[in-house]
C-alpha cells in the first residue's frame, strides 16, 4: 500500500512508544518528519521530536503529574484551529495514543468540529517498557492474562476492583503508579496475595536512563524508595517478574537491581 502524505488540515493523533525513536512504527516516523505543526506531551523523548521537519513547529502541551501545562478542552481547541489554519498537525503522544492516553476525546472534538483525522496506533509502555526489561507479560507457566490499569491516587486510593487484579496466574501492568506503589501493594496483599508476590517497577523503559528494580508486593516500595525513580515508571506484578534474571538484555546505566 502507498503511504498518503500528510495532508493539509489534518489532525494525525500519532503513537510516538516509549522512549526509544527505533520503536516508532514507519508511518509515524514518517508523519513526524512531514508534520508542520507538532502538539506533543511531555512523555515524548528527544529523540523522537527530532525527527521532526527543522521548520516545523513543535507546541508543548504537558502534562506532568501537577502540573498541567494546557487543561485537556485547551489542547483539543488548539488541535481544531491548527487544522482549520490548513496546518498538516500531528499531535504527539507518548507509547499509544488509545491507552491512558485520552485520544479518545481529542478526536471526539475533532469529530465534532468537521476536522478529518487518522489514529496511528503506538507501542504502549507494556509492551516496550517490559521487553526492554527482561519480563515477557504472558508466559505459559506463569501467566495466562495480563491486565493493565492506571494506579493514578485520587483522594490518596485507586479505585480498581482488587479481587479481579489480586489473581495469580495472571500479569498485572500499572500505569501512573510511582506515588500510590505503597497502596498498591497493600491492597493487593489485602485482597489475598503473598507478600513475596513478584513485582517490579522499571524508570524510563526503552531509554538510556532506564533502571529496573525487583522485589515483592512486600518489599518493593521500600526498595524503590531507596533507588529515588524518576517519572515515568511502570509497575509490573506477577510471577513472570522472576524471568528477568534469565531474559534480560538492555544494558541499564545505573542498575538499581535487588534480590526478591
Ligand atoms: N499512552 C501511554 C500511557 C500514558 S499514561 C502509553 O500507551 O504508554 C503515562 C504513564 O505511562 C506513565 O505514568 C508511566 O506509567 C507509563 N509510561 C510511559 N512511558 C514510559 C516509559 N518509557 N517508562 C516507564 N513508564 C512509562
Amino acid at each position: 500500500m502507498k503511504p498518503t502524505p500528510a495532508q493539509p488540515g489534518w489532525v494525525y493523533l500519532v503513537g510516538a512508544g516509549p522512549g526509544d525513536p527505533e520503536l516508532l512504527t514507519l508511518k509515524a516516523a514518517r508523519l513526524i518528519g512531514e508534520a508542520d505543526v507538532l502538539v506533543y506531551d511531555n512523555l515524548v523523548s528527544k529523540a523522537v521530536l527530532a525527527l521532526a521537519n527543522p521548520a516545523a513547529e513543535l507546541m508543548y502541551a504537558g502534562k506532568e503529574r501537577g502540573n498541567h501545562s494546557l487543561p485537556q478542552e485547551e489542547i483539543n481547541e488548539l488541535l481544531v484551529r491548527l487544522a482549520k489554519s490548513g496546518k498538516r498537525v500531528v499531535r504527539l503522544k507518548g507509547g499509544d495514543p488509545y491507552i491512558f492516553g485520552r485520544g479518545g476525546e481529542e478526536v471526539e472534538t475533532l469529530q465534532a468540529d468537521g476536522v478529518r483525522f487518522e489514529v496511528v496506533p503506538g507501542i504502549t509502555a507494556a509492551a516496550g517498557v517490559a521487553a526492554y526489561a527482561g519480563i515477557p507479560l504472558t508466559h505459559r507457566n506463569h501467566a495466562q492474562a495480563c491486565v493493565f490499569v492506571t494506579g493514578h491516587l485520587q483522594d490518596g486510593s485507586m479505585n480498581l476492583d482488587w479481587p479481579g487484579l489480586a489473581r495469580r496466574r495472571q500479569t498485572v501492568v500499572i500505569y501512573m503508579g510511582l506515588s500510590g506503589l505503597p497502596h498498591l501493594c497493600e491492597k493487593l496483599m489485602e485482597h489475598g496475595l503473598p507478600a513475596d508476590w513478584p513485582a517490579a517497577i522499571v524508570q524510563h523503559g526503552t531509554q538510556p536512563t532506564q533502571r529496573t528494580v525487583t522485589g515483592t508486593l512486600g518489599s518493593l516500595p521500600t526498595l524503590a524508595e531507596t533507588a529515588n525513580l524518576r517519572a515515568p515508571t511502570l509497575i509490573i506484578v506477577g510471577e513472570v517478574v522472576t524471568l528477568r534474571d534469565k531474559l534480560r538484555w538492555f544494558a541499564e546505566s545505573l542498575t538499581a537491581e535487588a534480590a526478591a
